[in-house]
């Protein structure tokens, strides 16, 4: 266990978390949202640091990143919990469950990523990937920062469902990120992940100024695939910059949600909404 940080501590030893927007208060024993972080004895612990669930060598493109060091390999990491309860998610086992982990520390981590690129001379570093990497924060900035002092380079998968204050602490030691926007209407993140969609969209916007960004968004039949919410979030896109590129991916059943698969009219229809305003629009999963 490590102390994590971001927290307050209150009457009676409670301790108020401030890690992410849901800003959970939490009592003697009590687990966070996320379901990785503890309030033992008025102090809040980060209960997955170093907690490895799924480590594997990845083709960038995978994570999926098409215009940053195309052609280049990860090494990518998770952990589990997440602050999302979304009802199809793609990761349930290791976001919704606990797996059984490997211990690993940041100077490990970047004494396998070492190991991989002597092997590997594709491999570019450190991708914090399958589960939520806001979820275990604290090992992956004191990993990005070991890694940065190698020369290697460090990718985010997220969510982006963080506050500012620690989302900026992180991001000059981040080359580039994948967000997940899952939709571009608050409704759909309220009901069907447990969150909001505000915060992200304004992290979005500040993960732009630091580093290379690209966005997924999942598209399930009749949640969020209309052509003019598709359109809603590529003109935002846009507005930040029209050369951020969109994933637009196609969604199967999974987790507790039994839709059938995204009709391939509605993946293209998409792909043309978003193309009348960004310049690089991909379709993923068909
Ligand atoms: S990181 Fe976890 S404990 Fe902290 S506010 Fe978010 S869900 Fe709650």
């Amino acid at each position: 266990m490590h102390e994590a940080m971001y927290y307050e501590t209150k009457s009676e030893g409670r301790v108020v978390c401030y890690l992410c927007p849901h800003h959970c208060r939490l009592g003697e024993g009590q687990l966070g949202i996320c379901q990785a972080r503890q309030n033992l004895q008025g102090k809040l612990y980060s209960l997955n640091y170093g907690q490895v669930s799924s480590i594997s060598l990845d083709p960038i493109e995978k994570k999926p990143l098409r215009r940053f060091q195309p052609g280049s390999s990860i090494l990518s990491v998770g952990s589990f919990g997440c602050n999302f309860r979304c009802s199809y998610c793609q990761n349930w086992s290791i976001s919704q469950q606990k797996p059984d982990t490997r211990k690993i520390s940041p100077e490990e981590l970047v004494d396998l990523a070492q190991q991989y690129k002597n092997s590997h001379p594709d491999c570019i570093g450190i991708a914090y990937t399958y589960s939520e990497p806001v979820i275990w924060y604290e090992y992956v900035l004191d990993s990005s920062r070991a890694v940065k002092q190698y020369g290697l380079s460090n990718v985010l998968v997220t969510n982006g469902y963080l506050e500012k204050e620690p989302l900026q602490e992180l991001l000059p030691y981040i080359d580039a990120i994948n967000l997940d926007i899952k939709s571009y209407a608050d409704d759909f993140y309220r009901q069907l992940c447990g969150a909001s969609l505000s915060p992200v969209l304004e992290n979005a916007r500040l993960m732009a100024e630091y580093c290379h960004l690209e966005v997924t968004t999942l598209l399930i039949p009749g949640k969020n695939d209309t052509a003019e919410e598709i359109g809603a979030l590529a003109k935002f896109l846009a507005e930040i910059r029209p050369d951020i590129p969109l994933h637009l991916t196609r969604y199967f059943p999974n987790y507790k949600m039994d839709l059938p698969p995204t009709p391939r009219h509605s993946m293209n229809q998409a792909l043309h909404e978003a193309r009348q305003y960004l310049t690089h629009v991909y379709l993923g999963n068909v």
